[in-house]
């Protein structure tokens, strides 16, 4: 009789009920039903392939293209007690062969396989002399020749279909929007089977984007304050701002690590290894980092630039709080990075068409960061969801003040134009506020019809002033000179009076000392549980790691941190309490009861 997978949920993964659509999802593989699942990161979507590969006959085959990820869960399946193995470039030979014979002795639940090795002839006649119980097409978006994870190999991969055709496929990707998704239905021919489509809001991570004073800083207060030996991503756009940043971080007295493709393979190796089997590391990267690292307890993920569009920043900072725990996206921002950016667009060349598509794809962008709405609705909306206020992002937390910014934005634009659309944001609002230097006196701008009328704003809100006006394409900064301003395409009808602005209002400085004070931070792992049950959680932490470290795994795979705060909160002082916690199936039971019940008993 074939296992059930509520009864596998929860005698091999220790949790007592499916998320979402996860059951729907699995009834419908197991019954030999083709799927395409779009879940967002963090989502649950391993479970949707791997529960009907223990309830199925024969053996699973996975498709991933990311080695990293694959050697992961295996590893995290082999601590289950599951019998799974991957097959890839990586593997020596000797180990090769023998996992082939496993899988044709039928001693394999699951497989896990690169592409280009699946599509070998030689591999596909093995799996021809297999018993298969499904195939899951892991990544399915690289499939789509517009995507920028495209594999070619991808393409091919309709033939399983063809050469196995009374064998289920489910499709599964976290980044598809509606023609990606059409495209993966076409090109995978899975016309016949059923698509499920997941929300794509992530709760768990509190969105966070600041007006640029001095970044580094920025981050440093952002990671002490909040994030103290949390692990994390910092994203920065050239490889020199990456390398200065890591060194400038360590000479803090952080683990912070730079990965670029600049690097040589084997250190980049070395970095993302580490960032996987030690706690607290974090990397700094330019975005050729963390595609296919599944590590499920990057607490932060910070933009020190901007990213190329809302899809690339919904995927960078996705990949934080995976587990569901508390994480934060953090990002730095000043007008000035958006005018450089439309500068690299400009200076591109590509054909006009694209451009057009890559300035509003920035629109969009400095959009989300300029908002004046819940940041999360901003992005939800992006990706055709409609949801309220959410109560985690900066906006709803910190309301920004906007006010009503016309007379604002004609007397700036009017003072670039006075003084001749060359100079840069400080002496423009000089002049504004009336000030006395020589600059001004040298050039007679005191003399401007614009000297003076700006003094009802302080320096620091016109500042603001003009960077919103920059991010709106009002003004155009010439960043390839001195930063001088001049008047943007559309400025005309603001100066005529017929279109109002909206500003919103710059709460840098107040924010600071607010959040300071403010209770409801996240504020280092440690503050998954109660104050008194700090120094539980660092023994149990500190026994995983151990246990990590003595077979060469990284930490999560023993148990995740979601884990460790069931067990602070239950306090199991035996095994039978010990089994009930979520998270503990029955090889992890018998394999880490008595250690982690130690611990506890030890500690509370
Ligand atoms: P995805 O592949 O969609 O990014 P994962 O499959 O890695 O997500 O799952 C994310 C996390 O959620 C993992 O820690 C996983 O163990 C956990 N998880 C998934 N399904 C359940 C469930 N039904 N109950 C409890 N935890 C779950
Ligand atoms: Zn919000």
């Amino acid at each position: 009789m074939l296992a059930q997978p509520l009864d596998v949920l929860s005698r091999v993964f220790g949790y007592t009920a499916f998320r979402g659509q996860q059951a729907d999802i699995i009834d419908h593989l197991i019954a030999g039903g083709d799927s395409l699942v779009l879940m967002p990161t963090g989502g649950g979507k391993s479970l949707c392939y791997q529960i009907p590969a223990l309830c199925r006959d024969g053996t699973a085959v996975v498709v991933s293209p990311l080695i990293a990820l694959m050697q992961d869960q295996v590893e995290a399946l082999r601590q289950l007690g599951v019998r799974a193995a991957a097959l890839n470039s990586t593997v020596p030979f000797p180990e090769a062969i023998r996992i082939e014979e496993a899988l044709r002795a039928g001693e394999l639940d699951l497989i896990y396989v690169a592409p280009e090795r699946l599509l070998t002839e030689g591999f596909l006649k093995l799996l021809g002399a297999c018993r298969l119980a499904l195939f899951a097409i892991d990544e399915a978006h690289c499939v789509s020749q517009w995507g920028h994870d495209f594999r070619p190999e991808y393409l091919q991969l309709a033939m399983l279909h063809e050469r196995f055709p009374t064998v289920p496929r489910i499709a599964l990707t976290a980044t598809a929007d509606g023609p990606t998704r059409a495209e993966i239905v076409e090109r995978l021919r899975l016309g016949e089977g059923r698509v499920f489509v997941a929300g794509f809001d992530r709760p768990n991570i509190r969105y966070r984007v600041v007006a640029r004073a001095s970044a580094r800083q920025q981050l440093l207060d952002f990671i002490r304050r909040d994030h103290a030996g949390d692990a994390g991503i910092v994203y920065c756009l050239t490889r020199a701002k990456v390398e200065e940043t890591a060194d400038w971080l360590s000479q803090q007295g952080l683990t912070a690590l730079p990965y670029h493709a600049g690097l040589a393979a084997e250190v980049r190796a070395r970095h993302q290894m580490r960032f996987i089997k030690e706690e607290g590391v974090i990397v700094v990267a330019t975005i050729a980092f963390g595609m296919g690292i599944d590590k499920p307890d990057v607490r932060f993920v910070a933009h020190l630039d901007l990213p190329k569009s809302l899809e690339a920043y919904y995927q960078e900072t996705g990949r934080a709080g995976r587990d569901g725990l508390p994480a934060e996206a953090f990002m730095v921002y000043g007008a000035g990075d958006a005018a450089k950016l439309r500068q690299l667009i400009e200076g591109s060349d590509a054909p006009d068409r694209q451009k057009r598509i890559e300035h509003q794809k920035l629109d969009a962008l400095l959009g989300f960061c300029e908002t004046t709405d819940c940041r999360r609705q901003v992005l939800l909306r992006y990706f055709g969801e409609q949801h309220g206020p959410c109560g985690n992002c900066d906006v709803c937390l910190e309301p920004v003040a906007s006010f009503d910014g016309t007379e604002a934005a004609q007397k700036a634009l009017s003072a670039v134009y006075r003084t001749g659309q060359r100079f840069g944001m400080g002496h423009v609002i000089d002049v504004l506020l009336g000030g006395d230097t020589e600059r001004i006196r040298n050039l007679g701008h005191d003399r401007l019809s614009t000297y003076g009328i700006g003094a009802e704003l302080s320096r620091r809100t016109w500042q603001s002033v003009f960077r919103q006006l920059v991010a709106m394409g009002l003004l155009v900064s010439d960043t390839a000179g001195h930063g001088g301003l001049s008047l943007g395409a559309d400025c005309r009808a603001v100066l005529k009076g017929e279109r109002r602005i909206k500003l919103r209002h710059d709460p840098a400085d107040d924010r600071r000392a607010k959040s300071r004070t403010a209770g409801a931070r996240v504020a280092g792992a440690v503050s998954f549980v109660e104050p008194g049950d700090a120094a539980l959680f660092q023994a149990l932490r500190a026994r995983r790691r151990a246990l990590a470290q003595a077979q060469g795994v990284p930490p999560y795979v023993i148990f995740h941190d979601t884990t460790l705060a069931e067990i602070v909160r239950h306090k199991p002082r035996d095994l039978e309490g010990f089994a009930r916690i979520s998270g503990v199936g029955e090889a992890k039971l018998a394999r880490y009861g008595l250690d982690f019940v130690a611990v506890v008993v030890e500690n509370s």
